[in-house]
């Protein structure tokens, strides 16, 4: 194996999906190297070891159980993001469940179980803070709010509005990626149902993101002074990543 640079070192961990970091001296692909694992624990392993994926863990995921464990950092699943790997936990006679510490939408941070993430039964911290209308918002639909002064999931007949300006009849709806990449035309009906009761709407498109600012009142300044029939999409650049 040719001696590769530590930047190189550490592309290939992230390529791989690899959990390790290397934090040791990197002499050459034979000499045991200090690593952090995923789990926390420090130990020492030869480089060539960890990029021939002969080593993926500190060992904690063979004796775990859970040699197959998916690593799902950065992955979103509903309204949660996966930050980084929690604990192991035993769950009666069977073997230890891995469970990843998630960010919510509501700005909660719970460690969920990683089945229940890859199998979609949890989509929510199960403890959300933010409720309106008896309805869950999230901190972006919050933050957009408070740039307009609007209302959080107003209520228009069957539909609840993300963020609506009533006086205007403006409505702001944030879709993102993972619950709108299949539902165009369901977005398309729920949309033509307000432009038919004579509301604007503009719709962001996004992974994550808040849209900037400024180009964002200029929308709302644009739908504000025109008098047909008004339905703007603003699609960030996180739409679809
Ligand atoms: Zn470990
Ligand atoms: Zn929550």
């Amino acid at each position: 194996m040719k001696k590769l640079s530590r930047k190189e070192i550490i592309n290939k961990l992230v390529q791989n999906n690899i959990p390790l970091t290397i934090l040791g001296d990197y002499k050459n692909c034979r000499t045991p190297t200090l690593f952090k694992c995923y789990c926390g624990n420090l130990f020492n392993v030869k480089v060539q070891s960890v990029l021939s994926l002969n080593t993926k863990s500190c060992g904690c995921l063979h004796k775990s159980g859970n040699s197959n464990l998916k690593f799902i950092s950065n992955e979103i699943f509903g309204h949660l993001l996966v930050i980084k790997f929690a604990y192991f936990k035993k769950a009666g006679s069977q073997r230890r469940k891995a469970y990843w510490w998630c960010k919510c939408e509501c700005g909660n941070i719970k460690a969920i179980r990683s089945n229940d993430l890859l199998c979609n039964k949890r989509k929510r911290c199960g403890e959300c803070k933010l409720h309106k209308n008896g309805v869950p918002y999230s901190f972006i639909q919050q933050e957009i709010s408070g740039w307009v002064n609007g209302e959080l999931n107003y209520k228009v007949e069957n539909i609840y509005i993300d963020v609506a300006m009533p006086k205007e009849k403006i409505a702001i709806e944030y879709d993102s990626w993972y619950w709108h990449k299949h539902q165009f035309i369901k977005d398309c009906k729920r949309v033509n149902k307000l432009l038919n009761k004579g509301w604007k709407v503009i719709t962001i498109r996004s992974g994550r993101k808040l849209p900037d600012k400024k180009e964002f009142l200029k929308h709302i300044e644009k739908a504000e002074n025109n008098n047909t029939r008004y339905w703007h999409i603003l699609t960030l650049s996180d739409w679809g990543k």
